[in-house]
């Protein structure tokens, strides 16, 4: 045949058959097992006495901690014990930030201590503290708008406020006056700033989270106040009252210590190079015990990872877990495996970092020809109440340490949206202890994970580079 003619029998062949005989398609036997996985899952105990253990003797696991330590020995130990292979420790430097003793206290025109907690990455307030009049801003927008006086040689208090939402989507715009407040503030003289809590709840419990400084740009304590607090102010604010405050703030910065990630696999077959990378962190803040965020995440893929590792056929691609260290402050965890491994092809970067909730939505970072086989694991996670969106389905995070990654490699991602609808009610609180888990939910979350960690092993197709 001439290569004309090839063409154009090509051409025949491609118009005459249906879309869905061309389409790239799972094995029927790995549709089979993946049905299987996903009745297993069901009925897993694994994650729960995970999270269980975790949080029961270890606790809060603050990045570049003895705890963190510690949570990573007991961890590659676990991971062997549940049957996974290749478990080992990976330590990388880091520079962490200690918590130490902190008040605010209302001294006009009531005195009353506030209940706070210091942003993460804070300075510390000079030994006497400091005691001055509040400059209120209804929002961090409103902050940033600021261009009189009104905040030189005060405490600037930002009042942004956060919505509850599902997909935990108020969380993006609220949490930059956490983030940069700091920055903001100390731009305008002020001597240190205070937000209302970054969260969901109305209990007298304080959020913490990272917060970061400017090069340039002078840096001052930060700190959150619990939800009722803030609201104590704005309505102290709104009656045209002066408020003042004293605020003492002790903490260590630059502490050098070291992080680490823990990874243990189902090794593969024929394609064994190529990495399925499931993940969560291992790191939390200090002030809870870390369940919710994230020994929960860490669980789910950990139990998913066992089950494959257990139900009697090896993956083509190695199923990697990943608990990555340092998510919290500084992802010294997740860059450190993006050094060490970027050469790696990688056939999925994923990772549970939103609580224990039930999945409800999946969305994948595909090459547009792998998306009929993205399709099919939806339709295999549809029965567990997991949603495909038509629209956006190809535009997914997969969790803050994956979407770096996702970001700086353009390794492909999948992301299983957890419910979020409670979880900023304990966020980096001192209520994200066990208590927060209902165990029930847990099965589902293992059954998701495994359907979709096998299928990506599986697929006859790469599913990068990642669009992005
Ligand atoms: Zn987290």
């Amino acid at each position: 045949m001439k290569r004309r003619d090839v063409l154009g029998a090509a051409a025949l062949l491609a118009c005459g058959t249906s879309r869905a005989q061309t389409a790239p398609a799972f094995a029927a036997e790995d549709l089979q097992h993946a049905e299987l996985l996903r009745a297993a899952g069901l009925q897993d105990t694994q994650a729960w006495a995970f999270v269980k253990e975790l949080c029961d003797t270890i606790g809060p696991r603050p990045a570049g901690s003895d705890n963190e330590r510690q949570a990573a020995a007991w961890a590659q130990a676990r991971l062997t014990a549940l049957g996974l292979a290749n478990a080992r420790t990976e330590p990388t430097p880091m520079k962490a930030w200690v918590r130490g003793p902190a008040s605010a206290t209302l001294v006009a025109p009531v005195t009353e201590p506030l209940v706070m907690a210091a942003l993460g990455n804070s300075i510390a307030a000079p030994p006497a503290g400091i005691e001055a009049e509040i400059a209120w801003y209804t929002d961090f927008a409103a902050l940033k708008a600021d261009t009189t006086e009104r905040a030189k040689g005060r405490i600037v208090f930002i009042d942004q406020k956060m919505a509850r939402a599902r997909d935990g989507s108020g969380y993006g715009p609220a949490v930059a006056a956490r983030s940069q407040g700091a920055v903001e503030a100390a731009r305008r003289g002020a001597l240190a700033v205070g937000i209302r809590s970054i969260g969901t709840d109305h209990e007298r419990i304080a959020h913490t989270g990272a917060m970061r400084y400017e090069i340039g740009v002078p840096r001052i304590p930060a700190f959150a106040v619990s939800v009722p607090d803030a609201d104590r102010l704005a309505a102290l604010h709104a009656a045209g009252k002066t408020l003042r405050l004293q605020l003492k703030l002790d903490a260590k910065s630059d502490v050098e210590t070291t992080t680490q990630n823990v990874i243990a696999e189902v090794p593969g077959t024929d394609l064994a190079d190529e990495i399925v990378l499931v993940s969560g962190h291992l790191d939390s803040w200090d002030l809870g015990r870390g369940a919710v965020d994230d020994g929960a995440g860490c669980a789910i893929v950990s139990a998913a990872a066992a089950l494959i590792a257990r139900a009697g056929r090896r993956p083509r691609r190695t199923v990697r877990v990943v608990l990555f260290g340092n998510e919290e402050n500084g992802f010294h965890g997740a860059m450190s495996y993006g050094d060490r491994y970027k050469a790696v092809v990688h056939q999925l970067v994923s990772e549970s970092d939103f609580g224990a909730g039930r999945i409800w939505q999946m969305k994948s970072r595909v090459q547009p020809a792998a998306l009929p086989l993205i399709e099919k694991m939806a339709s295999l996670l549809a029965p567990l109440g997991v949603a495909w969106p038509e629209q956006g389905a190809n535009e997914g995070g997969p969790g803050p340490d994956a979407a770096l990654l996702m970001r700086r490699h353009k390794w492909p991602a999948i992301g299983l949206a957890q419910d979020g609808t409670a979880y900023f009610d304990v966020h980096h609180t001192v209520h994200d202890t066990l208590e927060r888990i209902d165990p029930a939910t847990l099965p589902q979350n293992v059954a998701c994970w495994a359907v979709t960690a096998w299928l990506a092993a599986q697929a006859p197709l790469p599913f990068g580079p990642a669009p992005l």
